[in-house]
């Protein structure tokens, strides 16, 4: 699957995509360290649309979905992952090389039937990194199911999990489950060469946060996946509730931030410049233990 070949392609065919593809080079950055750990702020105007984006059923219904074949502008294409999915280029990129790939069906976000092919097209693109976004914690299309994927090598999970203090939850026979200790908030790691164990993995954490959370439905979450030297990583964000405090108070205090998976990997992105230059390590502290659970 030339995954690159198609980026390349989608890059010399559509001028828009392109540019943005060009602004994301000049993007300013703010490294934080708390604890040892990085986060990386990311001033990053064109994201305004889907961080402030209203996320009630509402407004989603009222919407035509951005995700769904008629609605995508022709010169955009896509390229089929397998019978369910296509692989589309992000036209609003956060990082290098972003994507989205998304159900050909318009049905709701979620990850309970599609982990499978989640960790699928993980192995199929081994150079990049995979990740959801629930529907209630960063999904800005939660009424159409789709993942996302972004080149390795550009979010400081991918470095920080391997050097963290992690706490053993759960392991048999090279499968196992683990919580980073001390990282600012709570992540899982869990990791197997066979995809069936590393779901059984998953659904035990899964329905032990569904019943935290006494509902029936999805347990709040972001994940990401990748496959590496035989064997797939997935991690696991729980989170408490999408946005902080911030993003509903008024005037001074309001701060557009709407904290997704790549949020949580590391890399926050900042679509106003006056939120981007008031950032403290004790905002983004607070703005993560709101967040995570
Ligand atoms: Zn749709």
């Amino acid at each position: 699957m030339d995954v690159r070949k198609f980026y390349e392609e989608q890059l010399a065919e559509w001028p828009e995509f392109r540019q943005r593809v060009e602004q994301l080079k000049e993007v300013t950055l703010r490294e934080f360290k708390i604890n040892g750990f990085t986060i990386q702020a990311q001033f990053n105007p064109a994201r305004a649309v889907s961080s402030g984006a209203k996320l009630d059923k509402a407004s989603i219904a009222s919407r035509k979905c951005f995700l769904c074949g008629e609605n995508r502008p022709t010169v955009q294409r896509g390229l089929k992952m397998n019978e369910r999915f296509t692989l589309l280029v992000n036209p609003f990129p956060i990082l290098r090389e972003h994507f989205t790939i998304a159900c050909d069906e318009h049905r709701p976000q979620e990850i309970k039937n599609s982990l499978s092919d989640m960790l699928d097209f993980a192995q199929q693109m081994p150079d990049h990194i995979l990740f959801y976004n629930g529907p209630r914690c960063g999904a800005s299309a939660p009424d159409h199911l789709h993942f996302q994927a972004v080149a390795k090598g550009q979010l400081p999970l991918e470095k920080e999990w391997r050097k963290a203090e992690k706490r053993v939850l759960s392991e048999w026979n090279g499968h196992r489950l683990e919580q980073l200790v001390d990282y600012g908030r709570r992540c899982l790691h869990a990791e197997s060469e066979r995809k069936d164990a590393l779901a059984s993995l998953f659904n035990q954490t899964y329905t032990q946060y569904m019943m935290m959370e006494g509902g029936n439905e999805e347990p709040r979450l972001n994940l990401f996946a990748m496959y590496e030297e035989g064997r797939w990583h997935l991690f696991i964000f729980p989170r408490k509730t999408h946005r902080p405090t911030q993003y509903y108070a008024e005037g001074e205090a309001y701060r557009m931030i709407s904290p997704g998976a790549i949020d949580m990997a590391g890399v926050l992105v900042l679509p106003r410049k006056e939120d981007f230059d008031a950032l403290s390590i004790s905002e983004l502290t607070d703005v993560f233990s709101q967040v995570s659970l």
